[in-house]
């Protein structure tokens, strides 16, 4: 089924110049570019991406739980509270420097898209994806540190998530339908 996703390079995607390398990856497969912007987006828009979503919280809260429990290391704060710490990480580093929103088009994409970005944390992702080749950022890191983990890009996780998105990042009229040669191939 053909679907609309939203890709986004995060400012450690851009710092690190890897914006071309990730929209390759993307094309690659056969997906489209159907929309794309160079944004340095305000507090205002960043917490409106991450919207404060009691699911979302929870889930990676529990998620960076679940990876220290591997590693031995005990979590004192709860699930939500570590939600809750991320996404204010999330909103700073969102406006700390450009960022590159585009609009991806074709078959499954919003699944093809987040299989090729790989696992949410780069030391678990497999080393055949953007963020598991190009970075190795940990939770533990990331919490030395006081920041999001560096993962390079997001991209939306249902449908649902992808239209909220889209919608955040672009209008309707910066959005472009044409068809890419090999769409009209029949072998
Ligand atoms: P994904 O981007 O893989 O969909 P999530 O939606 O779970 O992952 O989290 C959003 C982003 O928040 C991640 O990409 C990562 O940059 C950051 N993040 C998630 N959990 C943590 C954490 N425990 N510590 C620091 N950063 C985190």
């Amino acid at each position: 089924m053909i679907e609309r996703t939203l890709l986004l390079v995060k400012p450690d995607g851009v710092r690190r110049a890897l914006i071309g390398t990730i929209i390759s990856n993307v094309e690659n497969v056969g997906l489209k570019v159907v929309a794309i912007k160079m944004v340095w987006p305000s507090k205002e828009i960043a917490g409106k991406h991450y919207i404060e979503d009691e699911n979302w919280l929870l889930n990676v809260g529990n998620k960076q739980i679940a990876t220290y429990k591997e590693k031995g290391i005990n979590v004192k704060s709860s699930a939500r509270d570590l939600g809750v710490k991320v996404r204010m990480q999330l909103i700073e580093s969102f406006s700390s420097g450009p960022v590159v929103p585009m609009v991806i088009e074709g078959n499954e994409a919003i699944f093809i898209v987040r299989k090729l970005l790989g696992a949410t944390e780069p030391r678990k992702s497999d080393p055949s994806t953007i963020r598991g080749r190009y970075s190795m950022d940990s939770y533990d890191m990331a919490d030395k540190m006081q920041r999001p983990i560096l993962n390079l890009a997001h991209a939306s996780e249902d449908k649902k998530t992808a239209d909220r998105e889209i919608a955040l990042w672009f209008k309707k009229s910066e959005i472009s339908e044409y068809s890419r040669v090999d769409e009209s191939a029949t072998i």
